[in-house]
């Protein structure tokens, strides 16, 4: 399948800006180019090692999910990717840059501008409106003119379905509406890739789908994206490749339809049986 989004200099694709065309892209075309890699990542909490020497790479692109057990190490995972964690040893290149434990806030600006991050926890102002969730990075971190940010963010929240809550404040929204605007929070800063962590875990089984939606709509777009997630069917029918963590070890990976039918170990069999079960 190959990708037909434009892109823009800084990796943004352009058809974020419309709805028409999101829906006549047909998928994602997985380049060769990788994204984000790490070559022996270990991270302890004091004594308690929570990852061990993981080898973990996406691609441009790529939509890979990364799922496994409550305390397995996803979230940490994650976070080590944008510095929200130190790394206690091991290598993290983000688009070519080494992300060192040691770096500075204002070291990681840069690293932290190539990924945008959308939490279980929405995470929005509740003093600001939905308008101005959104365009308030742009306008500090990247010192957009406000009119412009304007414009970016209205086109967002087209894009997220929710156009007409633009000047409601998030106490309103459903969660399902707060997690689609944290979305469009996130892609405003123009990231060239997403990592979600668990962005439907916390809301209310009928609100899923418009999350999910969303984020499928994005992968077709050719959004390169890591994504926790116990959404078994989204894992298997949007990513590229499913990641299985276990106890900080990455234990198995591959494309979705080899990991969910034929796994070859037999701790992510046991998981796969166990959630397939109880999402049912
Ligand atoms: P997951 O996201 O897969 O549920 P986490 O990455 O949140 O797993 O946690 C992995 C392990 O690290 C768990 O045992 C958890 O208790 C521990 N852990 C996570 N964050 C901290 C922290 N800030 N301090 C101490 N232990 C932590
Ligand atoms: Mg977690």
């Amino acid at each position: 399948m190959s990708s037909n989004a434009p892109f823009s200099s800084q990796g943004f694709p352009l058809v974020y800006q419309t709805h028409e065309l999101a829906q006549v892209v047909q998928g994602n075309a997985v380049e060769d180019e990788i994204f984000i890699s790490t070559r022996k990542v270990n991270k302890y909490f004091g004594a308690k090692h929570v990852l061990k020497d993981i080898d973990f790479e996406v691609r441009k692109q790529e939509v890979v999910a990364l799922i496994g057990p409550s305390g397995s190490g996803k979230s940490t995972l994650i976070r080590c990717l944008n510095g929200l964690e130190k790394h206690s040893s091991g290598e993290i290149l983000i688009h070519g840059q080494r992300l060192d434990p040691q770096m500075t806030v204002n070291e990681l600006i840069p690293i932290r501008r190539e990924l945008g991050m959308v939490f279980q926890g929405f995470n929005l102002f509740p003093h600001m409106t939905v308008l101005q969730n959104i365009i308030e990075a742009p306008l500090l971190v990247r010192k957009m003119p406000r009119e412009q940010a304007v414009v970016m963010a209205e086109a967002l929240l087209a894009k997220v379905g929710l156009a007409e809550k633009r000047d409601v404040y998030p106490n309103s929204l459903s969660g399902g509406q707060k997690q689609r605007v944290a979305i469009a929070r996130a892609l405003a800063m123009q990231p060239r890739a997403l990592l979600f962590d668990e962005p439907t875990s916390s809301l209310d089984p009928e609100l899923v789908g418009e999350v999910l939606k969303v984020m499928r709509d994005l992968a077709y777009e050719g959004c390169t994206m890591v994504v926790v997630t116990h959404e078994m069917q989204f894992a298997r029918d949007v990513s590229d490749r499913v990641v299985f963590l276990a106890d900080g070890v990455i234990v198995e990976q591959g494309e979705p339809e080899q990991v969910f039918r034929h796994p070859q170990q037999e701790r992510t069999r046991l998981f796969l049986e166990r959630v397939l079960a109880t999402s049912l």
